[in-house]
């Protein structure tokens, strides 16, 4: 295979040429939101420039080309992770697909004695919605553990699949541990026992390769900006006979056939789920995003940020009082830490001095912080186009931090 060229690919990315307090930016903060490329946005650019007209109504030329390219990039994302077009919600992002799925699939099947199965590094986006929806059915909701390493604890999953329990929600990938979570076993193991599936793809697609056909789950949800794409673009992925069951999230335009009003008659899915006008230059972005991400291809990419993940642990190890939260085996390139004596915020307010971008916080994981008994962590976040340089930057200006703050 030829490798790609990182310091062209990196060129791709205009913002990165940016300083930040008179110093090159470092931007370690892609589990937040992605950089993006040029492609992505030329492509939103040539929309409003070109082609801009509203999607699905229009008879003229433009309503034409715009719902070709918002179909179309419908289409790119689709392949892109193994499924049918016709099974893909396009929705403004994770945690409204995840909401879609609460209030269309559980709220109205879900009663007392039944059990929502979550995990312990669950975002708030994949527990909030189930615990709104848990309220007003009657459901309950438990929690599966972890091991000391950040993994999933799959005995305890074992343990907990018992017969009460009717969905299970699960991320792929954890935006605070990089835990990479085995979801085509879990998800075996639920369909066996009769328990539905919702994965969180969001910390997973922008990442690896992602065949959702292969995990055999019921619903898979990501999110477009996390993956180079714009904001507020995102997916909904659920089996052909669920989507057909299930009744519409929200009603408007565009996820009709026909409106009387005795009573109307839906479109059929996946635009049973998209009312009222959507993101078109977003998500023909992010079809742009996609044919980015595949021309370099995803499997490079993983490999790309394992090595830049292997250069960060190596430089880390280096620096006393540095704990990395989260080492599962094969862990995304996702690193919480702390620094003895030095609260997160601090750190990270320093660290953004020298020019570099973390995040600290509670990254929507409260239940997790409390697990891991910290009320925050810094955490770096790696894409392929950051550099060993970069890093090595990174390192030494947590080293000075340190000094700073000890
Ligand atoms: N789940 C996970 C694991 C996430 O990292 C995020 C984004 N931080 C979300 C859900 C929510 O995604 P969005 O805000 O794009 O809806």
């Amino acid at each position: 295979a030829i490798h790609p060229d990182w310091l062209r690919i990196r060129a791709d990315f205009p913002v990165l040429t940016r300083e930040v307090h008179g110093k090159p930016l470092v931007y370690l903060d892609s589990a937040n939101t992605s950089q993006k490329p040029l492609p992505v946005i030329r492509a939103v650019d040539a929309f409003y420039r070109e082609h801009n007209a509203n999607v699905s109504r229009a008879m003229h030329a433009l309503g034409a080309e715009a719902t070709d390219a918002y179909e179309g990039a419908r289409r790119k994302l689709a392949a892109f992770v193994n499924v049918g077009a016709d099974e893909l919600v396009l929705t403004p992002g994770t945690t409204f697909a995840l909401n879609l799925v609460a209030y269309s699939w559980a709220l109205p099947r879900l009663q007392e004695g039944d059990t929502i199965l979550l995990t312990r590094m669950e975002h708030h986006a994949n527990i909030v919605p189930w615990q709104l929806v848990a309220q007003r059915n009657g459901a309950r909701i438990r929690v599966v553990e972890l091991t000391p390493e950040g993994a999933l604890d799959l005995d305890d999953l074992r343990r907990k699949l018992t017969p009460d329990v009717k969905l299970l929600a699960v991320t792929h990938v954890s935006n605070v541990l990089g835990t990479v979570n085995p979801v085509a076993e879990i998800c075996r193991e639920a369909r066996r026992c009769g328990v539905i599936t919702v994965v969180d793809g969001s910390q997973a697609l922008p990442h690896r390769p992602v065949d959702i056909a292969a995990i055999g789950c019921d619903f898979y949800a990501f999110t477009g900006h996390k993956m180079l794409g714009p904001t507020g673009t995102g997916a909904l992925w659920g089996r052909r006979e669920h989507l057909k069951a299930m009744p519409p999230f929200l009603g408007g335009g565009e996820m009709i056939r026909e409106v009387r009003f005795e009573q109307t008659v839906f479109n059929d899915p996946p635009h049973k789920f998209e009312a009222g006008t959507p993101n078109i230059a977003g998500v023909v972005g992010l079809g742009a995003a996609v044919d980015y991400l595949y021309e370099i291809g995803m499997g490079h990419i993983e490999a790309r940020e394992q090595a830049l993940l292997a250069h960060a642990n190596a430089r880390l190890a280096e620096i006393p009082g540095l704990r990395v939260f989260g080492n599962a085996p094969g862990k995304a390139a996702v690193i919480s830490f702390l620094v003895e004596g030095a609260h997160a915020h601090d750190l990270a307010t320093l660290l953004d001095l020298e020019g570099v971008a973390v995040r600290a916080g509670h990254h929507c994981a409260h239940p997790l912080m409390a697990h891991l008994g910290v009320p925050a962590t810094c955490r770096a976040s790696l894409a392929f186009w950051n550099t060993h340089a970069e890093i090595d930057h990174f390192a030494a200006a947590i080293g000075r931090c340190r000094k700073l703050l000890a």
